[in-house]
């Protein structure tokens, strides 16, 4: 716990302004808890992926960040494990209710496998994840988000409908993230991702990851992401 608490005092002085932390090599340069360590090994993963080598610093920084990278590069665990790090920095995390980390994704499927993916990170620190997406019963979806949650995996427009139901409240939302974000676009979520943004408080810290970044992606990143740096791994579109 220590060592992630030097490790990010230590970026804190490299990222301000254009000043972008150095791409990582190892997981081990986290100096991220032995339970998040094993957690990680469990998965085979031997090392960060370029998209993680860059991302990690950045996010575990503080900073917003768009990543782009194509499908496939390992984008999931570049935001679910700072997002467990930045959940287990909470002071007072039994205080208030509601997530703190809320991602979206554009299918019920992505935001299916994001939610397996953040559970097997979340597990052995005792954080809860909870699903939001169409084609489940609403009733049971109002249920588990009443039970409490610490990250919520959902698909906008099904969000959207909790939020209204008040099955959840976004008071302490620090963490937001906007997986495949061109998709969401294509599928017409703009609305939805707009009014769900609208909901998190302004301080929060925003990640932004897309395989493309259409125009209309970046307006809505630059209103809504604040000084973020960009990191783009291999050829995209
Ligand atoms: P993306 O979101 O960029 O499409 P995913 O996060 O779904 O990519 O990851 C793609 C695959 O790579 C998944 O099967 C995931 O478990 C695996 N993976 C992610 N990070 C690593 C890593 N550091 N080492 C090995 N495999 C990894
Ligand atoms: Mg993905």
């Amino acid at each position: 716990e220590e060592d992630v608490a030097e490790y990010k005092k230590s970026l804190a002085i490299r990222a301000s302004g254009f000043d972008v932390p150095r791409p990582l090599k190892t997981f081990e340069e986290c100096g991220f808890s032995s339970q998040l360590v094993s957690a990680i090994k469990k998965q085979d993963y031997e090392k960060p992926t370029p998209i993680q080598c860059q991302a990690l610093p950045i996010v575990l920084s503080g900073r917003d960040i768009i990543g782009i990278a194509k499908t496939g590069s390992g984008k999931t665990a570049a935001f679910v494990l700072p997002m467990i790090v930045h959940i287990m920095d909470q002071p007072e995390l039994q205080k208030e209710e509601g997530p703190i980390g809320v991602i979206c994704a554009p299918t019920r499927e992505l935001a299916h496998q994001i939610y397996l993916e953040a559970k097997k990170f979340s597990k052995s620190h005792g954080i809860r994840v909870s699903a939001v997406y169409g084609g489940m019963s609403k009733l049971d979806q109002f249920k588990e988000l009443k039970a409490g949650c610490e990250i919520v995996v959902a698909t906008p427009g099904r969000l959207i409908d909790m939020l209204k139901m008040k099955a959840l409240t976004m008071l302490r939302a620090t963490y937001l993230v906007l997986d495949e974000a061109d998709r969401m676009f294509d599928l017409g979520f703009e609305p939805q991702i707009r009014s769900i943004v609208g909901q998190i408080r302004p301080d929060r810290q925003t990640l932004l990851f897309s395989a493309t970044m259409p125009r209309k992606v970046e307006k809505l990143a630059r209103e809504i992401l604040s000084d973020p740096i960009r990191v783009t791994v291999g050829e995209v579109g």
